[in-house]
Formats: C-alpha cells, structure tokens, sequence
C-alpha cells in the first residue's frame, strides 16, 4: 500500500495527517531521513517556509528532502510548502532556500498580511465537480512557470485576478492555499491519483 509522508518539523501538518487518514492512504508524520525513506509521497504543508526551511537544514532532512525529489518523490507543497518546492522564491529572506524542483518563481505573501487572507471558489484542472472552496492565508502566487509546469488554476477574485495558485510539473503538486483546512479532500485524492500513477 501507498505510504505518504507529512514533513511535520513546523505547521499545519496534522491536518495533513487527517486529510490523508480520511483518504484511506497510510500516513507517517516525518522529522527523519530514516522516517523519509519508508515514503512513497511526501506533503510539504504550510506553516512558515523560512522556519522549515531552517529545521529541515538543522534535522538534516533538506539534502535527503532534495535527492527524493530529484529521483522522482511525489511532492505535494500547501503554501509554504508551495514556496519550498519553487526553485526561484521572490521576497524571501536573505538566507532563506527551499527545496526546488518546480520551475517557477513564487512570491511569498502575493495577497497582502494576515488580515488580507481570504477564500475563493476555484476550477481546478484535474479536479471534478463543483467549485473547491480555497482558503488563502497569507499565502503565494507563482508569477513565472517554466515550460514544464502545467498551470492549474488561477484566482478571479476583484482585488487580485489571474494569479497562478495551482500548479503541477510531473510528480510534483502544489497549491498557494489550504485544501486541509476545508474538509474537502479532492486535492489530496489528485495528488494520491498522482502517487499511483493514476492521473
Ligand atoms: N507566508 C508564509 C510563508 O512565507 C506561508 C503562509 C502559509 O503557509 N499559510 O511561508
């Protein structure tokens, strides 16, 4: 059976956990190179991008992270996690790196500060039925994909239309927003579709 793994050094991660509980899935909560190794697929969740960042380098997870993704790891990033999977980040800190392995550049805090969070129905590619209700906590917009990357969805909210929140360049998936906040659980069925080779 398919074994996904949750990077669970800061954030939103037991939310992920559940999702992919409710999913059918087996789950493991991750903070090891030892624990990485018994995934198929990883969650990188949102939270704070420079602070896992910093853990991942100080647990010794990054080059492991890196490796897995450059031989071929599922990866699905929610916000931060979206950061941490760009290989190029706009208004990132002056020390701050990420993982890489999507060709695209992502703007930390696209829509404002905290306050300016907000939600919005969206049309996903890959996503059947009605519109997914995304929530967005101060979170990223791509502002530059490769030729690769495939663009998923984009907001049509007045105060910010256009802007990329979904995208996937082969085995990796990520979304600006919080589909783990939400109780609907298509994304993470897309990214399982993704894990098993099914989509
Ligand atoms: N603004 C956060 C960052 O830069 C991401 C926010 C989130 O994950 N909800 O990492």
């Amino acid at each position: 059976a398919l074994t996904i793994g949750v990077l669970a050094l800061q954030g939103d991660f037991r939310e992920h956990l559940a999702t992919l509980d409710a999913c059918g899935v087996r789950t493991r909560a991750v903070k090891s190179a030892a624990q990485l190794s018994q995934c198929d697929a990883l969650v990188l969740p949102g939270g704070e991008s420079t602070t896992i960042d910093k853990l991942a380098r100080a647990f010794d997870l990054r080059d492991p992270i890196v490796s897995a993704i450059a031989g071929g790891m599922p990866v699905y990033g929610s916000c931060a996690g979206m950061i941490l999977l760009a290989d190029e980040v706009a208004d990132g800190t002056a020390d701050q790196q990420t993982f890489g392995g999507i060709d695209m550049t992502v703007r930390r805090n696209a829509f404002g500060r905290q306050v300016d969070s907000f939600e919005e129905d969206l049309t996903i590619a890959g996503v059947a039925g009605p519109p997914l209700r995304a929530v967005f906590i101060r979170a990223p917009a791509v502002e530059r994909v490769g030729s690769g990357v495939e663009v998923l969805a984009t907001t049509s909210a007045e105060q910010s239309p256009d802007r990329i929140v979904a995208v996937r360049s082969g085995n990796l998936l990520a979304t600006s927003f919080h589909p783990e906040v939400t109780g609907d659980h298509r994304i993470h069925e897309l990214f399982i579709r993704i894990a098993t080779k099914e989509q």
